[in-house]
């Protein structure tokens, strides 16, 4: 059996081919254009490699609502050609496989816990902080949804008082994460991007504080059992540490010492990061292909 697996991305779209066992067996990336042009060019590499069945971890939001018509379309994206682009019927029509599609950072909760971080335990909280913030949920077996996808994201937070932007950068929220610590965020408060932001800079600090804000209201709101960070901003390692002592500063002690773990356990950087997105969207593939042969279409 093979399994298909899309990391869809706002800037490139990442195949993979994979067996059984998940070993990789073939692989490319692809830039994201418009749909006309970018859909043909996956198209036409899974037809190159034929697969059994397809998993898709895509950039969102995305209709992931049970039973809508148009589930696994994407939404209100500001990529505008994408908008309303049904990502999963697409593919259904051109491989005449069965397909599932997931968030990317639910895929990537899904694999760190299979496979990764976050193996062996019953759920796990996976964020990305990048060119966006996004979170998933994997809970008792299975990716959390409810309306839609949770959008974490876009929590809102007490503004740092030395933070010398008034409002973050979402276009929609003076205040929420991904307006206020996202790559961008970064970038549009310091001029520089994260990358490039020296060490010992303040700008740090005030990363931190959100981030910190971030996991700690996750800790209150559903209590994974652990915390994941990934995303080119958490490439700088300090950057880790320091929100652990904010988290731990934010809890204050109401939660018993006894309830929670050492942070350097607790939040962590994922285990199989960058491939987090890719190996989930390969098991999203594996649930297609189960389902599918409980129900036949
Ligand atoms: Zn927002």
């Amino acid at each position: 059996m093979r399994l298909g697996a899309i990391e869809a991305g706002g800037t490139k779209m990442v195949l993979g081919v994979f067996d059984q066992t998940l070993k990789q067996i073939a692989r490319t990336a692809l830039p994201t254009t418009v749909p006309d042009e970018t859909i043909p060019a996956m198209v036409s590499f899974f037809k190159e490699h034929p697969v059994d069945a397809l998993g898709i971890a895509s950039f969102g939001p995305v209709n992931l609502r049970a039973g809508s018509a148009t589930f696994g379309t994407i939404l209100n994206t500001p990529k505008l050609a994408w908008q309303r682009f049904p990502m999963l019927a697409a593919f259904k029509e051109a491989l005449r496989v069965p397909v599932e599609i997931d968030t990317d950072v639910n895929a990537a909760a899904l694999a760190e816990s299979a496979l990764g971080a976050a193996k062996g335990l019953k759920n796990c909280l996976y964020f990305t902080v990048g060119t966006g913030i996004g979170g998933g949920l994997y809970a008792e077996g299975n990716l959390v949804h409810g309306l839609m996808h949770p959008e974490w994201g876009h929590l809102l937070l007490t503004r740092h008082e030395e933070d010398p932007m008034l409002h973050g950068v979402c276009p929609y929220h003076p205040n929420c994460a991904e307006g206020f610590a996202s790559g961008p965020a970064m970038q549009t408060r310091w001029g520089i991007s994260a990358r490039d932001l020296p060490e010992d800079h303040r700008g740090w600090d005030i990363e931190a504080f959100y981030l910190g804000q971030l996991c700690a209201n996750a800790l209150m709101a559903v209590s994974p059992e652990v915390i994941l960070l990934g995303g080119g901003v958490m490439h700088r390692e300090s950057l880790l540490p320091r929100v652990r002592s904010q988290v731990l500063k934010l809890v204050n002690g109401y939660i018993d010492q006894e309830q929670l773990p050492e942070m350097e356990d607790y939040i962590k950087a994922p285990s199989l990061w960058p491939d987090s997105g890719l190996l989930g969207a390969a098991l999203l593939a594996k649930q297609a292909r189960k389902k599918s042969r409980k129900a036949p279409e």
